[in-house]
């Protein structure tokens, strides 16, 4: 979700020079954030948003709120990127699993047969 400038702006314009990306910008006299060109600051020299770091006013500038759904997809992908990735990751979970399954079925059987 991109940042974006509310009513709140006062037109003091310190983001615009601010922004990594140049997504602000004034169209009929008021700031605007574009959101095809807000990165969130990610992949810039910048740990925090630049816009919202440096604006003078408490919410003039602020993350555009997501639907739920998306962001809930978002982060549901992000996860399953980061396992499938890793491809010994199911073969390690089987052979653990089974592993152990077998070891409480042997376990069992031998307390059986003492029994
Ligand atoms: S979050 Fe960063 S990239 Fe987006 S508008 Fe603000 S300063 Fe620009
Ligand atoms: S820094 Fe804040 S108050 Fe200044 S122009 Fe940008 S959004 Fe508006």
């Amino acid at each position: 979700m991109a940042y974006k400038i509310t009513s709140k702006c006062i037109s003091c314009k310190l983001c615009l020079s601010a922004c990594p990306t140049g997504a602000i910008k004034i169209v009929d006299g008021l700031h605007w954030i574009d959101p095809n060109l807000c990165t969130n600051c990610d992949g810039t020299a910048y740990s925090v948003p630049q816009c919202a770091a440096g604006c003078p006013t408490c919410d003039g500038c602020i993350k555009e709120r997501g639907d739920y759904w998306e962001s809930w997809f978002a982060t549901y992908n992000k996860l399953v990127t980061k396992l499938t990735k890793k491809e010994e990751y199911w073969d390690n979970w089987f052979n653990f699993y089974s592993q152990k399954f077998s070891e409480q079925i042997q376990k069992h059987q031998t307390s059986g047969i003492e029994a």
